[in-house]
């Protein structure tokens, strides 16, 4: 099976001259979700992390399935004031302005191993500020997935130049 036949391109979206890649078809479609979420499972396994964390909101969509499936326990990154109660936020640049995410306090232990994942690694910028929240509770970040990468955004290199592994289900050049 061809993952790749299961997303959808739709042009000028969100913003005109954007091509958004869009894993709605996937998850729509049994038999293709069911092998996305195993070729997930074989990358995530070896990596043995204690805990999973997935960025608001289609990293929920990964998360939170596959950490049922491994037996352990799924966290959410979210963006600033979704979560209840004492959180630990981090603050990050965008092309224009700022953007801010968060956990909340004692989600995670410090020392834990923690693999983060999203549904798509474009520029990195998400997932590198994921990374650097994880690590301000104690996290150890082992490794990073993806559903979708978009390799000429050099999103992997970021995330290399962090000390992070990329692992992607499928690649657009
Ligand atoms: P980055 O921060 O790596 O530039 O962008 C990745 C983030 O933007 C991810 O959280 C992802 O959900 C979202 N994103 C950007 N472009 C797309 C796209 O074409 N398709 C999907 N599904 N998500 C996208």
């Amino acid at each position: 099976m061809n993952l790749k036949d299961h997303i959808r391109h739709v042009p000028d979206f969100p913003k005109p001259g954007i091509l958004f890649y869009d894993i709605s078809t996937l998850l729509a479609h049994a038999a293709a979700w069911a092998e996305a979420m195993r070729q997930v499972k074989e990358a995530v396994a070896p990596l043995k992390p204690d805990l999973l964390v997935g960025i608001e909101s289609r990293g929920f969509l990964v998360a939170a399935p596959l950490a049922l499936s491994l037996g352990i326990g799924f966290v959410m990154v979210r963006k600033k004031n979704k979560l209840p109660g004492a959180v630990v936020s981090h603050s990050y640049d965008l092309e224009y302005g700022s953007d801010t995410i968060e956990i909340q306090e004692g989600a995670v232990a410090k020392g834990q191993r923690v693999v983060i994942l999203d549904d798509l690694l474009a520029t990195g910028g998400t997932m590198t500020a994921a990374v650097d929240l994880c690590r301000k509770v104690g996290a150890e970040v082992v490794g990073t997935n993806y559903l979708i990468e978009l390799s000429f955004l050099n999103g992997r290199q970021r995330l290399a130049d962090k000390g992070v592994g990329v692992h992607s289900l499928m690649v657009y050049d």
